[in-house]
């Protein structure tokens, strides 16, 4: 299973776990027309998208993709906020600690910490790339995981680094408080991390770096440090081989 990174940072999100014949889109935070390249032009293989809140890093095409017939999984809440017509036949709703399935994907959602409605992380089970945690705009995460395969999730930014900014003068206090309580920080992604078993895990991937308050190498190095695995750092046009056991 490949795991290609469309856009992973507040200019958009998007990602496509996919192998030969299947596709799975999580988030479409990007223009569609990168959508469509992606996938060379053709929807045959998606089963569907999922998407975790209404930001518009991460739903800009959602009409779009419904326009084009590919399902759309999302929590009640998101759909309002986005002003999706929650009758629309391929607009399906999702709810914490409800599994659903979307084509061969099997998808957990649970909740995350932001600073929208009804905003999901997800736990997506393919055979391929086993059990897959999805999580990114959380400030914190309540759940710990078991059976993980391969992780994804945000490493924003640095406190260390807003800290320092803040004591500088260079960076206001409530941009701070607003940061803090919406997006994962390097420190907490790592004992998030540390609080699962992570014994069958074969990557990690760093997502949603912030451009000014992280650094990815030294994010990179940390988290490999504190876990022994590989760790990659999303960035657009990478692609990740994702899958259940190494080579
Ligand atoms: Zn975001
Ligand atoms: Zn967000």
């Amino acid at each position: 299973m490949i795991l290609k990174i469309l856009g992973s940072s507040s200019k958009g999100n998007c990602y496509i776990l996919e192998n030969d014949t299947e596709a799975l889109i999580i988030e479409c935070g990007v223009n569609i027309f990168d959508i469509k390249k992606a996938l060379n032009f053709s929807f045959a293989k998606v089963s569907g998208c999922i998407l975790t809140h209404e930001h518009k890093d991460h739903s800009l095409s959602v009409s779009n993709l419904l326009q084009f017939g590919c399902p759309v999984f999302t929590s009640r809440g998101t759909m309002r906020a986005l002003g999706l017509p929650v009758d629309h036949h391929r607009l399906n709703t999702i709810a914490a600690g409800k599994v659903f399935q979307v084509g061969p994907f099997k998808v957990l959602p649970f909740e995350v910490k932001h600073d929208v409605v009804e905003p999901l992380g997800f736990i997506i089970n393919h055979p391929d790339c086993g059990n897959v945690l999805f999580i990114t705009d959380s400030y914190y995460v309540e759940h710990t995981f078991k059976n993980l395969h391969n992780v994804i999730i945000e490493a924003n930014f640095s406190q260390a680094i807003i800290n320092a900014k803040v004591e500088a003068g260079s960076s206001p206090e409530f941009l701070r408080n607003r940061i803090f309580k919406s997006h994962m920080s390097i420190e907490t992604c790592k004992k998030t991390l540390l609080a699962n078993d992570l014994s069958k895990v074969q990557n990690i991937v760093l997502v949603h770096l912030s451009d000014g308050n992280s650094n990815a190498v030294e994010f990179k190095k940390d988290i490999q440090e504190a876990t022994g695995k590989i760790v990659h750092v999303a960035d657009a046009g990478m692609t990740i081989t994702l899958n259940r056991k190494p080579f």
